[in-house]
C-alpha cells in the first residue's frame, strides 16, 4: 500500500472500535473534556452479529433512553426456558429488542454529539508503546491511506478478534477458530409468541449455552424470524441444521430463509487469562477485554459498562496524575471476578444432556429470585454499581 502521509496528530485518547464499548467510551471521554478520537473498520452504520437482546439496566448504564426508532418493532416481554427433555418455563420479562446496525449507529452519533472525532471505514493496525504516549498505525485501505497518531491512552474495542491485544498477547489465540454463531432469518408465521425470546437449553444443539428463537426488525421494516445457535467446535452448521429441523417440525416455522449470519472467535475463552484489561497506557474494553460471559448469554451491558469505566479512570489519571489501569482495575473489579467465576461454570463442563437437566431443574428457581431481586436492587444503585444479570 502506497504510504501517502504521516501525521501525527495528537489525542488525549484515541479508541479502536465503534460498537458498543468503543462508542460509550469515546462519549464519556470526550464529555470529560479529553481530545477524543474514536476509529471505526467498516464504512458506518454496519452489520454485526449478534441477538440484539438488553435487559432494562442498559439504558441506565448507557447514560441514555433508547429512542423508539432505533429498536425493533416487536417488545420482547417474555422468556421461555425449554429443557433437554422439552418441558419448557415461562416468565414475563421485560427486554430492549434492536439490530446492532441502528443501534451503534446511534451510539457513534453519540459520541460524535459528545465532543469525539470519528473516522470511519479505518483499520487500526498496530501500536507502538512509548514511555509516556502511545503511537497508533491508522489505515484507509479505500484511500490508500497509512498514517500515525500521538496518543496519550489508546482503548482497544476492538471486539472478539480483538486487533492490539492480538499484537500485545498472540498467546491468547489461537490459528484456528474455538467459537461460532449462526443465525438464519426466516419469513414465517410459526405456533410462537413474537414477543417471547425463547432459550432451548441442548447440548447436541449448542454446547456452551442456549439456542435461540426470537423476532428481529431488518433494514426492510419488515419483522423475521430468527433461529440460531452457537458452540466452541466445528460443528456450528450441523448443529444449526438440527436445532432448525427440530423448530420447524415442532413449532411450524416453514417460510425463506432471507438471510443468514455468522461469528467466529479464536479468542481462547476458556484460558485462565481470558480477562485482560490492558498493559500501561493501553487498555481493552468489551469483549477484547475478554468480558463476554457465556453463561449470561450477554455481552453488551459489560462492553457498555467497561466503556463508561474506562473513560471513568482515564479522566481520573490525568486530573489526579494516578495510574489510569490501576484505577481501571479497581473499578471493574466486580465485572471481572464476576465474568471470571462464570466462565468456570460454562455448561461445557456436561457431558450429557440429564446433567444439564439437573443442573437447570435445580437452578432455575433460584435464578428467577435472584434476577428479580437484583433487577429491583438495580433500580437504587447507580449506573457504575449495576450487577449483570443474571447475577
Ligand atoms: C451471535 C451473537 C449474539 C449475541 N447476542 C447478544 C445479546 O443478545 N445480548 C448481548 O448483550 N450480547 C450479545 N452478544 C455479545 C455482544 O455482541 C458483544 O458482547 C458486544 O458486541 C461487545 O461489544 P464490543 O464493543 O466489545 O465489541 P463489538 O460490538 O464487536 O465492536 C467492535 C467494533 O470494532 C470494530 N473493529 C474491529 N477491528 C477493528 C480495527 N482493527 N480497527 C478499527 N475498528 C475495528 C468492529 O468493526 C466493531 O464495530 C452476542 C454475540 C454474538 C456473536
Amino acid at each position: 500500500m502506497e504510504q501517502k502521509e504521516t501525521l501525527m496528530t495528537e489525542y488525549d485518547i484515541i479508541i479502536a472500535g465503534g460498537g458498543i464499548a468503543g462508542s460509550t467510551a469515546a462519549k464519556f471521554a470526550a464529555r470529560g473534556g479529553l481530545k477524543t478520537l474514536l476509529v471505526e473498520r467498516h464504512k458506518t452504520p454496519r452489520d454485526k452479529s449478534c441477538s440484539g437482546i438488553q435487559f432494562g439496566y442498559f439504558e441506565k448504564i448507557l447514560g441514555e433512553k433508547i429512542p423508539k426508532e432505533r429498536l425493533c418493532n416487536i417488545e420482547l416481554n417474555k422468556v421461555s426456558i425449554v429443557l433437554p427433555d422439552g418441558k419448557s418455563f415461562s416468565s414475563p420479562f421485560k427486554m430492549f429488542n434492536f439490530m446492532r446496525k441502528p443501534f451503534d449507529d446511534w451510539l457513534n452519533i453519540l459520541a460524535q454529539e459528545a465532543g469525539a472525532e470519528f473516522l470511519d471505514d479505518c483499520v487500526c493496525q498496530s501500536v507502538e508503546e512509548k514511555e509516556d504516549h502511545v503511537i497508533v498505525n491508522l489505515v484507509k485501505p479505500k484511500e490508500k491511506k497509512k498514517f500515525q497518531y500521538k496518543t496519550k491512552y489508546l482503548v482497544d474495542a476492538t471486539g472478539l478478534r480483538p486487533k492490539i491485544r492480538t499484537q500485545l498477547r498472540p498467546e491468547d489465540f489461537s490459528k484456528e477458530s474455538v467459537g461460532a454463531t449462526i443465525n438464519y432469518y426466516i419469513d414465517g408465521n410459526p405456533d410462537m409468541d413474537p414477543e417471547t425470546l425463547y432459550q432451548f437449553w441442548n447440548l447436541e444443539w449448542n454446547n456452551v449455552m442456549f439456542a435461540w428463537v426470537y423476532t428481529k426488525t431488518l433494514d426492510d421494516g419488515k419483522d423475521y424470524w430468527v433461529v440460531g445457535t452457537g458452540c466452541n467446535d466445528v460443528n456450528v452448521n450441523e448443529r444449526q441444521e438440527k436445532f432448525y429441523q427440530h423448530i420447524k417440525e415442532e413449532y411450524n416455522l416453514v417460510g425463506e430463509i432471507v438471510k443468514r449470519e455468522g461469528y467466529k472467535t479464536s479468542m481462547d475463552m476458556y484460558s485462565k487469562n481470558r480477562v485482560w484489561l490492558g498493559k500501561n497506557r493501553i487498555l481493552m474494553a468489551g469483549d477484547a477485554a475478554g468480558l463476554i460471559d457465556q453463561t449470561r448469554g450477554v455481552g453488551m451491558d459489560s462492553a457498555a459498562l467497561s466503556g463508561r469505566l474506562v473513560a471513568k479512570s482515564i479522566l481520573k489519571a490525568e486530573k489526579k496524575g494516578k495510574d489510569a489501569l490501576e484505577l481501571y482495575t479497581k473499578l471493574m473489579k466486580g465485572v471481572t471476578s464476576q465474568t471470571i467465576r462464570n466462565q468456570e461454570r460454562e455448561i461445557n463442563i456436561f457431558k450429557e444432556n440429564s446433567e444439564l437437566q439437573n443442573y437447570l431443574e435445580t437452578g432455575l428457581l433460584k435464578t428467577g429470585l435472584a434476577m428479580l431481586f437484583h433487577s429491583q436492587l438495580n433500580k437504587l444503585k447507580s449506573a457504575e454499581k449495576q450487577k449483570l444479570l443474571p447475577p
